[in-house]
C-alpha cells in the first residue's frame, strides 16, 4: 500500500537542441553576480563555455569561475569554491558539466552563508542547510547521476576514504532550471556514455528492489529500464544517434528526480557499495556500480524471488511458462549480465584498482543502508565485495 508523502520538484527543464536559448529567460530572473561552475575542461574543447559565456556577457553579468572540478569532487575542491562564490557576493551559480559539477555547485550553494564546517555538517552529520541557499542552475553535459533534477550531493573526502552523498531533504537546493541539449552529450568518450547509463539503469534499480506492494511506481521504472536497455543499445552501436541520446538525457533525469521513489522504501545498497569503492580509487562512479552490481543482486535475490522474477519478466522477457520461479529470477539476472557485457560496463572491481587487501578498509566505509530486500551484515559486504573482484 502507497504510503503518505509529499511531493514537489521545483526545477524547470528545458529540453532540446535549441535549448540553451532559454538560459537567456533565466539569467534575466538572478543578479548580477554570476559563477560560472566546470570541470576539467571538456567544455571549452567542445564549444559550450563560448555558447555560455557569450549568453553572460549578453546578460551583463559579472562573472567569476570556479574550474577544475573534479569527478568526484573532493572536500578540499569545496572549500576553495566556497571562497570564490564568497568573494564574488554570487546571486547565482551557473553548473555546467556533469554529475560532479552539479553535485559540486549544491554542496557550494548550501555553503557561501554557512560558517560551519561542510563535509562535517552536511557528510558526516547529514544536517539541512540553515543559512541562506545560493540559487543553482545547470547546463548538463553527461548523462547519467539525475543530479540535474534532484537535491543530491555527493562529495569525496581523500584523507578518510569517504564518498558520501547527502539528498537533502529540502527542495530548494534542487536546481532552479537546467538546460538539457542531448547534442551537448555527443562529445562524452564511450566509457562515460556507458557509464552514465549504467548508472541511469542501477538509479532504478535501487529503487524498484524494494517493498512487495503493488506501487505505481513499479511500474514507471519497469517502463523506465526498458526505456534505457533499448536506447542503450543503440547509443552504443551509434553514439550519435540523437533519438537514443535524447531517449538517455530524459530517462536519466526520471530515474532520480524522486518521482520512483514515492511510497518506496528504496534499497541503495549497490550506491553505498560504489561509492565506497570510489573513495578508495576515484574510479567512475557508474563503473563502480556495474562491477558489484551482479554479486549485490545474486546474494539479495533468495530474499526477493517474487521482485526478481517480476524482473525478469517485465523487463527482460523472459518467457516464464513451465519454469520454476527462482529459475526465472536467475534468468532476468543472466540476462542483465548478457546487456552489461552487450553495452561493454566493467565487471570487476580488479579493473577498478581494487585488490584483495582493501576490501577490509572498503567495507569499513560501506554505509549499511535498511530499506532493500535483506540487510547485509558486514561478512556480506565483504563476500560481496570478494565475489565482485
Ligand atoms: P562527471 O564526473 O561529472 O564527468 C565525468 C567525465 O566526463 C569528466 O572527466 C568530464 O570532463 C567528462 N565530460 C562531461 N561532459 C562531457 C562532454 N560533453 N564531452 C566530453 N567529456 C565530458 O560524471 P557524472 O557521472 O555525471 O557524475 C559523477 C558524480 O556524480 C559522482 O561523484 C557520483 O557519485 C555523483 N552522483 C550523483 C548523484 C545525484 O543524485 N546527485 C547520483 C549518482 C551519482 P570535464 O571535467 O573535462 O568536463
Ligand atoms: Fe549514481
Amino acid at each position: 500500500m502507497l504510503g503518505n508523502f509529499s511531493y514537489c520538484n521545483p526545477t524547470k527543464l528545458y529540453f532540446g537542441k535549441k535549448s540553451l536559448n532559454y538560459l537567456n529567460d533565466e539569467l534575466s530572473k538572478y543578479g548580477k553576480n554570476v559563477v560560472l561552475i566546470y570541470g576539467g575542461g571538456s567544455i571549452k574543447k567542445n564549444g559550450i563555455y563560448d555558447a555560455v559565456t557569450a549568453l553572460l556577457k549578453k546578460n551583463n553579468k559579472t562573472v567569476a569561475e570556479i574550474s577544475g572540478v573534479m569527478p568526484n569532487p573532493t572536500v578540499a575542491k569545496l572549500h576553495e569554491g566556497i571562497e570564490i562564490a564568497r568573494a564574488h557576493k554570487a546571486d547565482l551559480l551557473l553548473a555546467v558539466g556533469g554529475g560532479s559539477v552539479c553535485d559540486y555547485s549544491k554542496a557550494v550553494s548550501v555553503s557561501v552563508h554557512c560558517e560551519e564546517e561542510p563535509w562535517e555538517k552536511y557528510f558526516v552529520r547529514f544536517e539541512e542547510p540553515s543559512c541562506e541557499i545560493v540559487p543553482v542552475g545547470c547546463v548538463l553535459t553527461m548523462v547519467g547521476t539525475g543530479s540535474e533534477m534532484n537535491a543530491g550531493s555527493v562529495i569525496t573526502n581523500t584523507e578518510t576514504h569517504q564518498k558520501i552523498a547527502h539528498v537533502f531533504a529540502d527542495e530548494k537546493i534542487m536546481p532552479r532550471f537546467t538546460i538539457l541539449n542531448p547534442e551537448y552529450t555527443f562529445t562524452l568518450p564511450k566509457y562515460q556514455m556507458v557509464s552514465g547509463i549504467y548508472d541511469i539503469f542501477n538509479h532504478i534499480c535501487e529503487q524498484y528492489f524494494s517493498d512487495e506492494d503493488d506501487n505505481t511506481s513499479d511500474y514507471i521504472s519497469e517502463g523506465l529500464m526498458r526505456s534505457v536497455i533499448h536506447s542503450s543499445r543503440i547509443a552504443v552501436q551509434n553514439p550519435l544517434d540523437y533519438e537514443a541520446r535524447s531517449n538517455l538525457m530524459w530517462t536519466a533525469t526520471w530515474a532520480l528526480n524522486t518521482l520512483i521513489d514515492k511510497g518506496k522504501h528504496t534499497d541503495w545498497m549497490v550506491h553505498m557499495l560504489g561509492q565506497a569503492v570510489g573513495g578508495y580509487t576515484d574510479a567512475t562512479h557508474g563503473m563502480t556500480l556495474s562491477a558489484v552490481s551482479l554479486p549485490y543482486y545474486r546474494h539479495i535475490l533468495p530474499y526477493a524471488i517474487p521482485k526478481f522474477k517480476r524482473f525478469a519478466v517485465n523487463v527482460w522477457n523472459i518467457n516464464a511458462e513451465g519454469k520454476a520461479t527462482e529459475q526465472v529470477a536467475q534468468e532476468g539476472l543472466s540476462a542483465m549480465e548478457d546487456w552489461m557485457r552487450e553495452i561493454g560496463v566493467v565487471l570487476h572491481l580488479a579493473e577498478l584498482g581494487v585488490t584483495e587487501d582493501m576490501l577490509e578498509s572498503i567495507a569499513d566505509v560501506t554505509l549499511i543502508l535498511k530499506g532493500g530486500y535483506h540487510v547485509p551484515n558486514r561478512a556480506e559486504i565483504i563476500e560481496i565485495l570478494k565475489e565482485s573482484l
